[in-house]
C-alpha cells in the first residue's frame, strides 16, 4: 500500500512562536480599504461572510481565473455542504494557488476535487441518529451524551461528519436544518435528568458560536443545575475560524464566562472544544482570542481531522500542535476522516495516521501530544488509531471492537481504495471478492 505522507521533520524550532499580524485581508480586491478596526469587528465579519459563488467572485474580481470560478460552480452541484466562510478565513486562503490551499480545500468546494464515495460510506457513519434516544441527543458512552441544539455554524466545513444535518440542503443532499427548538431542548434535558449515570454533556451542532447569549445561559444553567452533571463542553470551531467574536462580541463572551464561573463555584467544569486543523488558520487574532479566554481561566481543547493535502504531513501537524500549545490550547484528538459522503478526497489510511502519530510523538510534551483516533463507523466510538483487532493493510480493511461501548459488536474502517495497490483496487471492484475480503479480515481478527 502506498504511504504518500511526508514524515521528515524539517521545521524551524521557533516557527510556532510567530503569529501572522499583517493586514492580510487587503489581498482581496474588495477589502483593500478595510481597516483593522473594521476587520476586527464580529458584525463586520458576519455581514461580509461569503455564502455564494457569485459573492466570492464579486470580492475576488480578477484574482482568480474563469476556469477556477467555473470549478466553484461545478462544486455546487456536488457538495453536501453549502458555502459559508468568514472573511477572516476567506482572506487567509492562498489566492495564488487556491486549488492546493489547505483552507480552500476545507471550506470552498470545487467540482474537480470530488471522487467517487467508498462503497461502504454512510451519511450517518457514526450512528449518531441510531444511538439517539430523543431528538438532538446521542447517548453512546455510559456517562456522556452529545447534545445538538442547532444545525448552523458560522463557517461550513466541506469535511463535516454531520453533512446530513448541518447547513441546509444542497443539490446533492436534502436536509432538515433547525435552530434551537425549546420543545426538543426540554425533552433532551428531561432525558439527561432521568439518567443519573450521565456526567458529561457535549453541546455541539452546529456550532455553539451560533447560540445567542440567552441560549448559552439557558442551556448552561439548566445543565449545571442537574446534580449528576459534572462537565459541559461547548463545541465551537469559532476560535479557529472567527476569533473576532471572542474579541468583540462582549455580550456572548460574558454570557459564556458567567456559565463557566458558575460551574467553578459549583465545583464543575465548563470548557470549550475547538477545531483548528492546520497552521494557516492561526494568526495574531487567534492568539489574542486565546489570551482573553485564558485570562478568565477557560480551558480550550482542540479536535482536528486528518485530511489529505491539509495536514497529512509531519511539518504542518507539528507546527499546528506547537502553535496551539503556545496559545494554551490543548491538542486533544486527531481523527481519521469519517466515511461520509463527498469526502473521499480528504481520507487517509489507518497506516498513514499511525505513521504520523508515531512521528509526532516525542516532538513536544506528552500532555500536548494529541491522541490519533478512529471513530469506529457504526457507533463503536473513538478508538486509538493502533488499537484495531486486525488490519489487512493490502486491502485496507481494519477490524475494531469497543468492549465497553458496544460489547460483542465488530466494526470496520476501510482505507480509501485509490490508495491501495492496483490488484487490491481490482478486488474492491468485484462485490463478491469485496465481501470475501471483509469476511476473511473478520475471521483473522477472531470473530
Ligand atoms: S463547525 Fe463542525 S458542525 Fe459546523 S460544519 Fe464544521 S465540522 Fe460541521
Amino acid at each position: 500500500m502506498a504511504n504518500s505522507i511526508n514524515l521528515k521533520l524539517t521545521l524551524d524550532n521557533s516557527a510556532h512562536k510567530h503569529f501572522r499580524d499583517d493586514e492580510f485581508w487587503k489581498v482581496i480586491p474588495a477589502w483593500k480599504d478595510v481597516t483593522r478596526e473594521e476587520f476586527s469587528d464580529h458584525m463586520w465579519q458576519l455581514k461580509h461572510s461569503i455564502n455564494k459563488v457569485d459573492k466570492a467572485k464579486a470580492v475576488l474580481g480578477d484574482l482568480c481565473t474563469e476556469e477556477f470560478y467555473q470549478d466553484m460552480v461545478d462544486g455546487q452541484h456536488k457538495t453536501p455542504m453549502n458555502i459559508r466562510i468568514t472573511p477572516y478565513i476567506f482572506a487567509l486562503m492562498d489566492w495564488n494557488d487556491p486549488v492546493n490551499c489547505p483552507l480552500r480545500k476545507q471550506f470552498l468546494p470545487i467540482g474537480s476535487q470530488f471522487l467517487e464515495d467508498h462503497p461502504y460510506y454512510k451519511a450517518d457513519s457514526l450512528h449518531e441518529d441510531v444511538d439517539s434516544p430523543v431528538p438532538t441527543l446521542t447517548h453512546r458512552y455510559h456517562d456522556k451524551v452529545l447534545f445538538l441544539p442547532t444545525t448552523i455554524c458560522p463557517v461550513y466545513c466541506s469535511y463535516c461528519t454531520r453533512s446530513r444535518l448541518i447547513g441546509g440542503s444542497t443539490e446533492a443532499v436534502e436536509k432538515e436544518t433547525y435552530g434551537v427548538n425549546q420543545a426538543k431542548m426540554d425533552a433532551a434535558f428531561d432525558y439527561i435528568r432521568a439518567h443519573e449515570q450521565i456526567e458529561d454533556v457535549v453541546i455541539s451542532g452546529g456550532d455553539a458560536f451560533m447560540l445567542t447569549p440567552k441560549q448559552i445561559t439557558f442551556i448552561g444553567e439548566n445543565l449545571l443545575n442537574i446534580p449528576h452533571i459534572r462537565r459541559l463542553r461547548f463545541a465551537t470551531k469559532g476560535v479557529a475560524i472567527f476569533p473576532q467574536k471572542i474579541l468583540s462580541d462582549h455580550e456572548w463572551f460574558n454570557a459564556f464566562n458567567a456559565v463557566h464561573k458558575k460551574a467553578r463555584e459549583m465545583g464543575k467544569q465548563v470548557v470549550i472544544h475547538t477545531h483548528f486543523s492546520c497552521p494557516r488558520e492561526i494568526t495574531m487574532f487567534s492568539k489574542k482570542a486565546m489570551e482573553r479566554l485564558f485570562a478568565e481561566g477557560i480551558t480550550v481543547r482542540n479536535q482536528a481531522v486528518l485530511q489529505e493535502g491539509v495536514n497529512d504531513n509531519i511539518n504542518d501537524m507539528v507546527l499546528l500542535i506547537k502553535q496551539m500549545s503556545y496559545m494554551n490550547i490543548q491538542p486533544y484528538y486527531v481523527y481519521i476522516h469519517d466515511m461520509v459522503p463527498g469526502c473521499e478526497h480528504f481520507r487517509t489510511t489507518i497506516a498513514e495516521s499511525e505513521a504520523l502519530e508515531k512521528a509526532v510523538r516525542g516532538t513536544t510534551a506528552g500532555f500536548n501530544t494529541p491522541t490519533f483516533v478512529c471513530d469506529a463507523p457504526g457507533g463503536g466510538g473513538k478508538r486509538h488509531i493502533a488499537s484495531y483487532e486486525y488490519y489487512d493493510r493490502e486491502n485496507g480493511i481494519s477490524v475494531w471492537t469497543a468492549p465497553n461501548v458496544k460489547p460483542g459488536e465488530v466494526f470496520f474502517y476501510f482505507d480509501p481504495i485509490r490508495k491501495l495497490s492496483k490488484e487490491a483496487q481490482a478486488r474492491w471492484a468485484d462485490p463478491a471478492q469485496r465481501e470475501a475480503m471483509i469476511a476473511d479480515a473478520k475471521k483473522k481478527a477472531g470473530f
